[in-house]
Formats: C-alpha cells, structure tokens, sequence
C-alpha cells in the first residue's frame, strides 16, 4: 500500500525523534537508538506494513492480543459512534452507561460459573493489582488481616506496576527495581522440559511436584499468612509453559484445603486463545477471580477487567462503605463499546470454536511438522498458542549456553524474512490472530523453518555473536 510507505528521508526524520525523545517498553534504549525503529504505518488481517513498504506476518497477533485481526470496520465504527454520543464518562459513585453495564453483562456470561462480578481498567497490570487488592479487602473482611501473602511462580509474568510486578517472576524486573511490595513466595514453574526432565520425572509425576510446591510456601511463610495464590493458567511470557495434566486439580485441590484464593490471570489465555472462552476452562479450574485484557478488546483500545467470584464479591458488596479503589477510565464508554463490537465479532464468526475445532488444531499440526529441525528441541502448544524450544542437543537433552543467543538470532532471520515470532530465551512463540486463514499458517510454518535453519546454519559457521559453538 504505497499511501503508508514514507519517503526514506521521513523514515529517517521519525527515527531521529525516536531515539531523542521515545522510552520503548523493556528495550535496550541504547542499542535501540543504533539501529533504529522499526516505524509500522499500517495493519489489515494477519500482516503489518512498516516504513519502507515491507510487509510482516504477524504470528504474534501485536502482543498476543489482535484476536479479530487488524482493521476491522466493527470495531472502529463502534469507536467513532460512541466517541459521538458518550466520548466519557466515569462509572464511579452512582453513575453508569449502557456501554460499561452490558459489558460487564456479557463478560459474566463467558466466565467460569459464579465469576460474575466485573471492575473494569485499562491494562493487564492494572487488572492484577485490583485482583491482589481486592483479594486483600477479602481477608481484612473476614477478620483474618495478617494473610496478606501470596504465592505465585518463578517464570510468572503479571504486569509492571508495584504489585503486578511484585508476583511476577522475571528476574531482572527485581534486579533493576528492587523488592516487592506485595510479600510474595515464588513457586517452581511447571515447566516440565526444564526441571522435569532434570528430576528424571514423567510430566504427569512433575506436574504433582510443581503443585505441591504450595505447601512448601505455606511452610515457609509461616500459619496464618499465605491467603491468596496468583498464575496463569498458561504461562505466556515465561516461555508458553502448558502445566502436565496433572497440574491444576492439584493446585485447585490445595487451594481448597488450605483455604487459598486463587487468582487466575488471563490476560493471555483469555478470549479464545486456547479453543475455550478462557483457559481456566480448558484446566477446569475454578478460580476466585480471574483478570483479563488483551483480547477484551483484540488490542483495539486499551481495557481490562478483573472478575470476582461470590467470595470476594459478595465481602465488596457488602463492605457497609464505600471500597475506595477504581480509575478514571474503569469502563471508559469507548473502551467498553469496542469491547462489545470485539466480543460480536468473535461470537458471530464462532472464532473460538474455530481455534478449538479448525484453525487451532491445523496450526498444531503444521507446527509440529518442524520437529526434527536441526536444535528444535520441545514444540509445545495448544489453541493458537505455540512455542517451539531450540536447544543445543536434543538427546539428551542440552540448553545453549549462554542461554537466549539462538532464539535472538533465528527471531531476527524471521522479521527479516516478513514473520514477526517473539523470542524468550531461546523458545519461540507464536499467537497469531484467530482469523489466520489455513494458508496464512502454511505460510508462517514455511517461514518459521526457514528462520530455524538459518539460525542453525549460523550456529554451525560459529557466526552468532556470544554463543561459541
Ligand atoms: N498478565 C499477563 C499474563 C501478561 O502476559 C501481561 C502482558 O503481557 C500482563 C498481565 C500485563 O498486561 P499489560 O501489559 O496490559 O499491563
């Protein structure tokens, strides 16, 4: 589309000030500053175009979230006509709007049963620190103050402000801002091609292991003091871990026994990704409150919500005053009715019995089809979630090391060759948009392998800076 290509000067003048005066989300801004922005001027379907005309398969869905694909008409005349008759207004004190009410409505009619109580915000880190708020307002409630603990998990990412930054498990998130302000116990990740092959264990025995580590946080923490565990369901940003099937009805179980609530995250596995409406569905878990973002909206605007079950609902209904937490955007009408367009369009292009039942099990097939590659180690996934784990030996099995320099490279060989695939450590993930057509897939999957022997070719000519051969 050439109305969105800039002429190389004005590429150039957008990425002086980009350097100069733009702070990028956990970026090297130094190294960012040398090579310069990657500026992206327009979005339709499954692809990008940036600056300089070149087109991108975005096997990311932006960050896991562009559900519907880029540029659906819906959702921007949702957008338009309500900026028209409501551009803001607040929900807080007595006041609502048709906008944020049916939301909410129809959000409760998604969730696992009983989780039917919605505050809204505007982003995933947002959602989780009104979930540990919110868990805490229970446990002062019942009289019990003193279990302001919480249990989350080495790998866990839930978000950058205080407390969601508290609970995650990415270590340079403390390395650089300190202790948490939320005490927290980290738990294993139930990350079974890590420390379950390490243990000698089969998934099924590791993923009771990794539940168990709950009790070993109760001990540690002492009676009385652990009241709320926080995970994702799947953990995305740790490197797209699928709990073995034994995982959850073991934490579920414990969290029963010990009487812990328990906060589901799912910015991620929520909306459809997984081939259920959220992945608390497809693990039968029955959280106390589960957060949501990304997908609410398929990234359109900013929105997130945070669901409460009858415990912490009906402690916040009926606290006898006012609960004094909420933002000024909490179902902003523009957000919401977005939202409402978003949640139309998914419904009425059956997009999640697509993931589960079409697109989601073609994409697993296909992506199965690049084990045997040269250092693919574990390929993972489940819905349109799928991670494929590059390692230096695969029998046994042998991590690069250091650690992250192979996946850097085989991702840079996909954005050049038109394949946006994110890379943690050295696994790779992809998440595309639900309307990923089959040959859309076969394209990414094409694309994907040609990345992977790309990296191994450089691996094997000792040409990947930092990672000897
Ligand atoms: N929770 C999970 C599981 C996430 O993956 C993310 C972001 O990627 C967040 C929370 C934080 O969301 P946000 O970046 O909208 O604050």
């Amino acid at each position: 589309p050439n109305d969105t290509v800039l002429t190389p000067q004005e590429t150039a003048r957008l990425r002086a000030l980009d350097a100069r005066h733009h702070m990028h989300p956990f970026s090297d801004q130094a190294a960012l500053a040398a090579q310069g922005a990657r500026i992206f001027t327009r979005a339709k379907g499954c692809y990008l175009w940036d600056s300089e005309g070149r087109r991108y398969l975005d096997g990311m869905a932006g960050l896991w979230c562009v559900q519907v694909g880029y540029g659906r008409e819906e959702l921007v005349e949702a957008a338009a006509r309500t900026m028209r008759d409501l551009s803001y207004y607040n929900t807080f004190f007595q006041c609502s709007h048709p906008y944020a009410t049916e939301l909410a409505a129809r959000i409760a009619e998604k969730t696992p049963k009983g989780l039917d109580y919605v505050m809204f915000a505007g982003s995933g880190s947002e959602a989780n620190d009104t979930a540990l708020k919110m868990a805490r307002f229970y446990w002062t409630a019942r009289g019990e103050p003193n279990r302001q603990w919480v249990v989350a998990r080495v790998r866990a990412y839930h978000g950058v402000t205080l407390a969601a930054a508290s609970v995650s498990g990415l270590e340079p998130m403390y390395a650089q801002f300190g202790n948490p302000v939320i005490p927290t116990l980290r738990m294993m990740a139930p990350y079974w091609y890590g420390p379950g092959i390490e243990g000698g264990m089969s998934p099924d025995e590791f993923g009771l292991t990794a539940a168990r580590q709950i009790e070993k946080a109760i001990e540690a923490a002492g009676p009385g003091k652990i009241g709320t565990m926080i995970a994702e369901p799947i953990q995305g940003a740790g490197g797209l871990l699928i709990p073995p099937d034994t995982y959850w009805p073991e934490v579920q179980r414990l969290c029963a026994e010990h009487d812990i609530l328990l906060i589901a995250d799912e910015v991620v596995s929520g909306f459809g990704r997984t081939g259920h409406w959220f992945g608390s569905q497809l693990f039968d878990i029955q959280p106390d409150i589960m957060t949501m973002a990304k997908g609410l909206t398929s990234g359109y605007v900013p929105m997130s919500a945070t669901v409460m079950g009858p415990k912490v609902a009906d402690a916040v209904r009926n606290a006898g005053t006012e609960v004094a937490h909420g933002y000024t955007y909490s179902g902003h009408p523009v957000t919401a009715a977005v939202a409402l367009a978003n949640l139309e369009v998914i419904e009425r292009e059956g997009l999640v019995e697509r993931v589960r039942d079409d697109i989601g099990p073609y994409f697993q097939e296909q992506l199965r089809t690049l084990s045997g590659l040269p250092h693919v180690g574990e390929i993972r996934g489940v819905g349109l979630l799928g991670a494929i784990e590059l390692v230096r030996e695969t029998e046994p099995r042998r991590f690069f090391d250091p650690l992250g320099r192979m996946g850097l490279a085989v991702r840079n060989h996909a954005t050049a060759n038109g394949l946006i695939m994110r890379a943690v450590g050295d696994t790779l993930i992809l998440s595309p948009p639900f309307v990923i057509s089959h040959a859309e897939v076969d394209e990414l999957i094409a694309l994907a392998r040609k990345a992977i022997l790309a990296g191994a070719d450089d691996y094997a000519g000792g040409r990947i800076q930092g990672l000897p051969r």
